[in-house]
């Protein structure tokens, strides 16, 4: 079985080559280990324990599953310029910026052309597998709010450029030198994909999009945050948006002379009838569905729906009017796993299949440490949970993910994942931890109040305050409230209802937060901050200037940074706090 697939075959619609991937997978993933053990036998790392030998076997015997602090030591040494060698057969090229806002750390990561071919694999198949799903997605372009960055030297690395997976892609061969397909025609011109200010970038992405309304048929981010933070955005400036297409001129604050220059071209003079139309539509009371009034034949709202970034699925139903939302891609800086192959399917349904020509994976059942435990992915069980290990074509070798998934069924033989969430827990006072999925549940139920009074809850995060001057320690969220209805600008908040939505969080927590909460100095009651509106937006700009990437970037569901935490603190409007114990027993 041949590693390399025909792309011919995709572009002309031709999906055979996922049946074969995915009825094969056994086979497939015995020769992506094979090869890459063949041609990585001589690195420093593998030669440790394989000496030399590429035998599979050996390899599972033999070979540590690792965590990124342990390959640490090794990605430092190629920062400072020791050959790539040390690692991977392949050239490393650079080093990937993990976006640094999900799991913590930001972590730099191997970078060779194997990934950047892997992601125009992944790209065109997904692309594809859409098109056979989406009637005429083929017909207009896309406005994706991508936000993309040059390559940079690292701090880290005087030797390798540092960059950003998606910004990386599309400064190479894989996109540049591609003759254009429907879903690399997108409303934005390149300049302001590159434009290294997010703010002037993202309202020229508006402005394209609007000035080209009737041709957009696909919106969408890397990941859903983005798009919030778009229609924030839009919220804020549409009437400049309309005064600039009313004139035909960008505003002076769009500085940026190579962004502002590629505008000017797509504006192409005044247009007061579409300015009088816009402006028609945005002054409507209620902005509940404004992305199909605005876009009206967008097909659907692309991002990545699952996870932590479930929190956006309520806010983009009810700006969109249930505009199918598409989690096309499960992907990290490690390396790309899956592929959603049922794209239309509900936002809580979606499964990742994995593609086993990307690289070897293998899996270690949730709570187990031991090596014996360890399946491939042919020999997933479904309804189990497990932590996957990536052995890459650029570096990494059994290497421990920090992700949790679920196995939800099968496309052919090949195996496909719920994402069940991160593996840390996001919030720790006592015993108790609370993790991802529980906080984004109880923040969820706790949603269902806020709905009852015209409010919704755009972006939030929270913090575990183990601060002296609150005694005792208790959970703090940051919330950011938007009024559904627009006449409510100044988002008039209830009392009543904030305090119920705190008792509601506390009561949708786990056992042992709710058994801490009540015993007396455990952990205090919880706490909601009201944060004013644009928080969000700068807690962005906050991370972005630390180095996360932009492109990337999803809000993190707990901060421990107190420059961060500096950032919500000093936009803090109003408190609330749980006045009741949650029953220990439900
Ligand atoms: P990064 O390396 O910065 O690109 O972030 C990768 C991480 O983002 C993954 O390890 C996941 O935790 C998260 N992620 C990526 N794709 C998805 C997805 N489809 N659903 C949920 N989380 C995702």
């Amino acid at each position: 079985m041949s590693l390399r697939f025909d792309l011919k075959d995709i572009l002309n619609g031709n999906l055979k080559v996922l049946d074969d991937l995915t009825s094969n997978v056994k086979q497939i993933q015995d020769d992506v280990l094979k090869e890459i053990l063949t041609l990585n036998e001589d690195t420093e790392y593998l030669h440790r324990f394989l000496h030399g030998s590429s035998d599979k076997e050996l390899f599972k015997t033999s070979v540590p599953f690792v965590t990124y602090e342990d390959v640490q030591p090794y990605l430092d040494r190629l920062a400072k310029g020791e050959p790539s060698k040390v690692l991977s057969a392949l050239p490393i090229t650079g080093f990937l910026l993990s976006s640094g806002t999900s799991g913590g750390k930001q972590k730099i990561l191997p970078l060779n052309d194997k990934y950047l071919e892997n992601m125009r694999f992944i790209y065109d198949l997904r692309s594809l597998i859409i098109s056979k799903h989406v009637d005429g997605v083929e017909h207009g372009k896309g406005m994706m709010f991508l936000l993309l960055r040059e390559e940079s030297t690292s701090t880290k690395s005087s030797c390798f450029p540092a960059t950003f997976a998606t910004s990386s892609f599309f400064e190479s061969k894989y996109v540049r030198d591609r003759p254009t397909y429907w879903y690399n025609s997108y409303t934005s011109p390149d300049e302001v994909f590159w434009c290294p200010d997010n703010k002037q970038s993202l309202y020229c992405h508006l402005l394209c999009g609007l000035v080209q309304r009737d041709d957009v048929v696909r919106i969408g981010a890397v990941f859903s945050p983005i798009v919030v933070r778009a229609i924030t955005t839009l919220e804020t400036y549409w009437r400049e948006l309309c005064a600039n297409i009313r004139s035909g001129q960008v505003s002076d604050w769009i500085t940026d002379l190579s962004c502002r220059a590629s505008v000017s071209t797509i504006l192409k003079g005044p247009n007061p009838g579409l300015a009088d139309l816009i402006q028609q539509i945005c002054s409507h009371k209620s902005w509940q569905g404004i992305i199909r009034q605005l876009w009206p034949n967008a097909k659907y709202i692309e991002g990545v729906f699952t996870g932590q970034m479930a929190q956006y699925v309520p806010t983009l139903e009810f700006y969109s009017d249930k505009l199918p939302l598409i989690s096309p891609t499960y992907a990290s800086s490690e390396t790309f796993f899956g592929i959603n192959v049922n794209p239309l399917c509900k936002p809580q349904d979606v499964t990742y299949t994995f593609m086993p020509n990307i690289a070897f994976f293998e899996f270690l059942p949730v709570d187990k440490e031991s090596n014996n435990d360890i399946v491939d992915l042919a020999d997933v069980k479904l309804g189990c949970y497990y932590v996957p290990l990536v052995t890459t074509y650029s570096g990494l070798y059994r290497y421990k993910m920090d992700d949790i998934l679920q196995v939800a069924g099968f496309h052919n033989k090949a195996p496909q994942f719920r994402f069940a969430r991160r593996k840390n827990e996001v919030l720790s006072i006592q015993s108790e931890g609370t993790t991802e999925v529980e906080l984004l549940k109880a923040v969820t139920n706790a949603k269902l109040v806020l709905e009852s009074s015209d409010l919704m809850l755009m972006d939030f995060t929270s913090c575990a305050d183990i601060s002296t001057t609150s005694t005792p320690s208790h959970y703090v969220l940051y919330w950011e409230l938007k009024a559904k209805n627009l006449d409510n600008t100044s988002t008039k908040v209830d009392d009543k209802v904030l305090v119920e939505c705190c008792h509601v969080v506390e009561e949708s927590l786990n056992a042992s937060y709710r058994k801490e909460r009540t015993k007396e100095g455990a952990i205090g009651a919880l706490e909601i901050r009201v944060v004013q509106n644009g928080t969000f937006d700068a807690l962005m700009e906050f991370f972005v200037s630390r180095g996360a990437s932009v492109a990337q970037y999803k809000t993190p569901l707990s901060i421990k940074s107190t420059e961060a935490l500096a950032v919500l603190e000093s936009k803090v409007l109003a408190r609330f706090f749980s006045e009741k114990s949650p029953p220990i027993d439900h």
